[in-house]
């Protein structure tokens, strides 16, 4: 009710305390409207990662509401979890490719909840499973690499084919949890760029962690800032002034910038 229908997730008051009392998210609310590209910022420990987590309910929260696509997400199971995990799609910092199979089976993979698992093992993918595979390829810059293994590709490379794994899913966001932290700044880029141009061709919604406030103003539409699991920051990229930055960050934290 009162909400525009371009707004795709509502997170309202969510909390998370985790089994060892450790209270990681507080009261966090915001609304992330369709086709946006949305990072998330703050120090190591913040929350960041576990907001992802709850959004694509890894994690289950411990209070508070998450709507997708305004359905209340936030304690589904069984087929309803299922269907909302395949239309949020996630990357992470350390690819999670399975590094002896090719970058093909690789994408393919991402058609699992389509496919079933046995499919999957054998093999068995539908022509249209295997020509979006080759799509995403391209849209990723590797139509080149599809038969390599995947172990034989760089970092930056082998990040570009979990963005092609995710989109397999059709998902209507995608959630990249510190895609870039184990990349050089060169390649961080990179892959910064495909995600931005999976988010303004194909106008998947992206959500990401990132490190690096340079990346942020460069990529980002809109910033929220976490600290100590509290959401201190709603905002432009270009409105995080040097104040913000030490409140975010701490007093001692001087800025690092990738070119
Ligand atoms: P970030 O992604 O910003 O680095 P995280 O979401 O990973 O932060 O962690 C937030 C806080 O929650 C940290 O203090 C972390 O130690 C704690 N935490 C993360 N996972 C768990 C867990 N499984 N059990 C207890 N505490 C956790």
């Amino acid at each position: 009710m009162g909400v525009s229908t371009n707004t795709i997730l509502q997170i309202q008051n969510l909390e998370k305390i985790y089994p060892n009392g450790h209270h990681a998210l507080k009261d966090i609310s915001f609304d992330v409207v369709q086709g946006e590209f949305l990072v998330v910022i703050g120090l190591s420990g913040s929350g960041k990662s576990t907001l992802l987590r709850c959004i694509n309910r890894l994690l289950n929260p411990s209070g508070g509401k998450i709507l997708f696509q305004d359905q209340n997400i936030t304690f589904s199971k069984g087929k309803r979890l299922r269907k909302t995990r395949s239309e949020i799609g996630m990357i992470f910092q350390h690819f999670n490719l399975i590094p002896r199979k090719t970058v093909l089976t690789n994408v393919l993979m991402g058609a699992l909840s389509r496919t079933g698992i046995l499919k999957s093992f054998f093999g068995i993918y539908s022509k249209q499973d295997r020509d979006n595979a080759y799509k995403y390829l391209e849209i990723v810059g590797l139509t080149g690499k599809a038969n390599q293994r995947a172990d034989n590709l760089s970092g930056g490379q082998q990040q570009r084919v979990a963005i092609a794994r995710a989109l397999m899913q059709n998902p209507k966001i995608l959630l990249a949890d510190e895609p870039v932290a184990s990349l050089d700044p060169a390649t961080s880029h990179s892959v910064m760029q495909y995600l931005k141009k999976v988010n303004q061709e194909l106008g998947v919604t992206v959500v990401c962690n990132l490190h690096f406030l340079s990346l942020v103003r460069q990529y980002a539409d809109r910033v929220i800032a976490l600290k100590a699991g509290n959401l201190l920051y709603d905002g432009k990229p270009l409105e995080i002034n040097e104040d913000w930055f030490k409140t975010i960050y701490g007093e001692e934290a001087v800025e690092v910038t990738i070119n």
